[in-house]
């Protein structure tokens, strides 16, 4: 005989209907008998359908308009995610049932519902879904790529003017995931977690990122941690306060906060001035040198600053980010230059690495200019801008090159 162990909170929210589509659409059957699970009332938003040769994991979103405006969909997985994980039995299946099946679903579902997807969860109810037109997401599908999963989430972020969204980029011998692993945002961590190990080769590491209080003593919520070890994923949770002799370390965690900032700033991670999206090619470019600010007057906290300011960076591919470091190519305000006392070649070679690969994009540049983009240029990176230009003049004043 089928069975459902429903625990007491959810057992005068699920009617008969309810239970049965969701019977008929895990296991084609509405036979089935009711029994409460005693599992406590902080047990995770799941029931069990329980049949002769299987144990499934069922979870459930909320049923009331709480979803068309928060990211509920996420948010019960992972306390779920964890009992699944725990249960012994030969066969177990975990799958996801949506309660709120009146409301148009806004654009974050349809995220939370491919990150799902992409997981390799089975949503039952899916074909029953209304997702808001704001997006060109096919709620439906998985994502293609990781690259796809971090444009659609970087959009959102966008849209919604959250900074605390989880990111990710492949470096090249780990795909690293900046995150919260503890809280509403440690949930997605761990949702997006679920759906990398399925889009990647690389190793995954989560590195706690906390940009508004660094010494945050923050923990790994229990079910994440559960999750994320069962997944092979190495959390640096970042709660450990750094001497100046980890000197190593803190250029790590500079580095993560960096390639943060980074991502937030330009939504993507290609190179800025041509374009290429070739991501091993992709540098994080500082504008004013990390050694030079380490060398300035600033105070320590100024310097720290400085060094993880996303407007003190570009992402550039190795080329540009060559020419830019020795300035061959600079800004003044918001333009960029060709420095002019090089050889016709050297122009010409730096002219066609920048014009004819935006061609490729199809990224704007037909009148031979290039310049910053107002949303992204600020007085801040002005600033850095204006370091770069005078510290590289001072390198190319001497070069006269004539062929
Ligand atoms: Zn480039």
């Amino acid at each position: 005989m089928n069975k459902f162990l429903i625990p007491t909170h959810l057992l005068q929210e699920l009617n008969k209907g309810v239970l049965d589509d969701i019977c008929i659409r895990s296991i084609n059957s509405t036979d089935f008998v009711v029994e409460e699970d005693f599992r406590g009332h902080n047990s995770g938003q799941y029931i069990k359908l329980i049949t002769d040769d299987v144990v499934k994991y069922i979870c459930l979103s909320r049923d009331d308009s709480e979803i068309s405006r928060n990211s509920f969909i996420l948010q019960n997985l992972p306390s779920a995610y964890k009992f699944y994980l725990k249960d012994t039995s030969e066969k177990k299946e975990f799958e996801y049932y949506v309660r709120d099946t009146v409301h148009v679903h806004p654009a974050y579902t349809v995220f939370a519902y491919k990150v799902l997807l992409t997981a390799k969860i089975k949503i039952l109810n899916l074909d029953k879904v209304k997702c808001s037109g704001r997006t060109d997401y096919d709620f439906r599908t998985p994502f293609l790529d990781f690259k796809q999963m971090r444009k659609m989430r970087l959009e959102l972020q966008k849209r919604n003017g959250s900074n605390n969204s989880t990111l990710f980029e492949q470096l090249s011998e780990e795909v690293a995931v900046y995150g919260k692993t503890y809280g509403a945002n440690g949930r997605e961590t761990t949702a997006i977690c679920l759906a990398l190990v399925n889009l990647v080769d690389l190793p995954i590491k989560v590195y706690n990122v906390n940009e508004t209080d660094p010494q945050h003593l923050a923990s790994v919520d229990p079910a994440n941690r559960y999750i994320l070890n069962y997944l092979g994923v190495i959390i640096d949770d970042g709660i450990k306060d750094l001497k100046p002799e980890d000197k190593e370390l803190i250029v790590k965690r500079n580095t993560n906060t960096y390639h943060y900032n980074l991502l937030k700033k330009y939504q993507d991670k290609k190179c800025y001035i041509c374009g290429c999206d070739i991501e091993e090619l992709i540098i994080a470019s500082h504008i004013h040198r990390v050694a030079d600010i380490l060398r300035s007057d600033l105070t320590a906290e100024e310097k720290q600053e400085q060094i993880v300011d996303g407007n003190n960076g570009f992402w550039l591919c190795a080329t540009h980010d060559k020419l830019f470091e020795d300035g061959l190519i600079y800004f003044e305000n918001d333009e960029l230059k060709i420095r002019q006392n090089l050889s016709e070649s050297k122009k010409r070679f730096i002219k066609k690495s920048i014009f004819e690969i935006r061609d490729i994009y199809d990224l704007e540049g037909k009148n031979l200019t290039f310049t910053i983009s107002p949303e992204h240029y600020n007085e801040k990176m002005h600033y850095y801008l204006e370091i770069h230009r005078h510290r590289t003049e001072k390198l190319n004043v001497n070069r006269k090159e004539v062929r």
